[in-house]
């Protein structure tokens, strides 16, 4: 029998190793090739980056699918070890002038807190509803399109109550909804997590699945940092006789007789495989770069130069001796902490990214995993995570500006918590080209896999009519967040990638 895999699967990002769980479950001999040569996982991960003893998550935090993506659930995580950690409040929204509105778990908890009391009402009738809908929801959103079986099971009533809501823009839907500012900042504020402004037309999908799924999920961390999912599914694979390589940078797709039948590394090797290759890159690499453009159509081709990319993220991460002394004690209880002001505020900073310019008092998603975990830190001491969303390339390069840019996001925390710039015992910034450096999907930064709007989803995703993770070439397979159903820590792009190269090969 060839000793070559029957798979080989080019990158070890979460929706690679999802993919990598359930074709070597199914018998499948897998080999994951990953280009960094120190740890699996890609934006999924964590790293000793400021002091020792300070574990800081080096991408994806806070885990949302983590209990309710289909993948998840049909890889059994808990049962492989990973233990998740969840906060009291999920997110919590606080403005200098003293207003706030937050997510829990607990709907009762969350009407209290939820900008003011008719508003919390609200919240909670919509979460309320989404809880006896979210299995059909999720399964609709996230399987291969059209995953027509779960829409029907949606049944038509609630798949027009969804329908009109995630027409509108996530402002349009927030002014509908809730009547103080607190309130209203919630959900579209939680859509700039991709590059979803408040006032995008059909912009409300986002926000809404991020902030209805705080109540069901919730937003739990992996005790020990990010990583520990990752290495959670390596194990998943190996148990199953996969293999995973570090430091293993493919450069070319073999393609013969029309067929994906290999791949070349960096150091000029060539490893076989003998029935399929999965990419977990960019779309744009793997159609321009990986595989010889004389087998991509030359619209494919066309489309891929002019790739439309999310906007470019900024990351920190900070070792405090104490936990950060917010104003508003709620934010002192929650998993995450957005800063955003109001819709305007969110607008501006969406008008100034868009115009290619550093925001001036930068939105921010900031997370408090050792408040949830604190194996992230020594004893009585805290890590803290933040990022923003950025231009992917500014004047003068990123290099010169880092270190000021990382002053002004300190400073709107400090507006929040006055005290935090002194607990600050090291900090590191990470610019869109660290990301990029540290994994080559980040393209200036883009955490989305490409842009999350309306129009880059579903038969757009990467490309018509390559949405089905089936490439031009026979036998290869995009299995990464540039598919469907895109950004976030779901595994769904590789279990569907999987689901549908099993469905080829028998
Ligand atoms: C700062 C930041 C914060 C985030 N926060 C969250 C969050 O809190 N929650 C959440 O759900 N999501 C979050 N995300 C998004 C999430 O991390 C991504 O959507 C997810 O990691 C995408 O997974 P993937 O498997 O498609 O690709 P990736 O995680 O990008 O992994 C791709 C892998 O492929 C490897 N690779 C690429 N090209 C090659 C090649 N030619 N040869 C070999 N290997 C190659 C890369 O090195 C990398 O390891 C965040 C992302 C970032 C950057």
């Amino acid at each position: 029998m060839s000793s070559d895999p029957d798979v080989i699967i080019i990158g070890s990002g979460p929706n690679g190793l999802v993919a990598g769980c359930r074709l070597a479950q199914s018998g499948m001999r897998v080999l994951i090739l990953e280009a960094n040569p120190r740890r699996p996982g890609g934006a999924l991960g964590s790293e000793e980056a400021t002091l020792p003893g300070f574990t800081h998550d080096v991408g994806a935090a806070f885990f949302p699918f983590g209990k309710t993506s289909p993948a998840f659930q049909d890889l059994d995580l808990e049962n492989h070890g990973l233990v998740w950690k969840h906060a009291e409040l999920e997110s919590c929204h606080p403005a200098p002038d003293g207003t706030v509105a937050c997510i829990a778990r607990d709907l009762d908890v969350t009407a209290r807190h939820f900008g003011c009391r008719e508003d919390g009402d609200v919240f909670r009738d919509l979460a309320t509803w989404h809880g006896r809908v979210e299995h059909h929801l999720l399964r609709a959103l996230l399987l291969p399109f059209p995953a027509v079986r779960p829409m029907l099971k949606l049944g038509l009533f609630n798949a027009a109550k969804l329908a009109t809501m995630l027409a509108s823009s996530g402002g349009g839907l927030a002014r509908r909804l809730f009547e103080s500012e607190a309130a209203r900042r919630v959900l579209p504020g939680l859509a700039l997590h991709v590059d979803v402004g408040p006032e995008d037309r059909f912009g409300a999908g986002l926000g809404y699945m991020l902030g209805l799924t705080a109540t069901t999920g919730g937003y739990p961390v992996p005790r020990g940092g990010a990583q520990t999912l990752a290495n959670t599914l390596v194990r998943i694979v190996e148990s199953h006789g996969g293999k995973l390589r570090l430091g293993a940078r493919v450069n070319r797709v073999i393609v013969k007789d029309g067929r994906a039948c290999g791949v070349r590394l960096d150091d000029g090797s060539e490893i076989r495989a003998a029935k399929a290759v999965f990419a977990n890159t960019s779309a744009p690499a793997l159609l321009l770069d990986l595989v010889d453009q004389q087998h991509v159509p030359a619209r494919v081709v066309r489309k891929m130069k002019r790739f439309p990319h999310g906007w470019g993220t900024f990351k920190a991460d900070w070792a405090l001796s104490a936990p950060v002394p917010w104003s508003c004690d709620e934010a002192r209880r929650s998993a995450v902490v957005h800063a955003g002001d109001s819709l305007d505020d969110l607008s501006q900073f969406t008008a100034e990214v868009r115009g290619g310019n550093l925001p001036h008092n930068p939105y921010l998603v900031i997370g408090q995993q050792s408040l949830l975990d604190p194996t992230r830190a020594p004893a009585g001491e805290q890590t803290l995570w933040a990022y923003s969303r950025v231009p992917p390339r500014i004047d003068g390069g990123w290099s010169r500006t880092k270190e000021r840019f990382l002053d002004s996001v300190e400073k709107r925390i400090e507006g929040l918590a006055p005290g935090f710039r002194a607990l600050i015992k090291a900090r590191r910034a990470v610019a869109p080209p660290d990301l990029e450096e540290m994994d080559a999907n980040l393209v200036g930064g883009d955490l989305g896999g490409g842009s999350n709007a309306w129009h880059r989803q579903f038969v757009w995703r990467p490309v018509f009519p390559y949405f089905n993770y089936r490439m031009p070439v026979r036998g290869l397979y995009l299995c990464s967040s540039y598919a469907h159903p895109g950004a976030g820590v779901h595994g769904m792009c590789g279990h569907n990638a999987a689901t549908i190269a099993l469905r080829d090969l028998s």
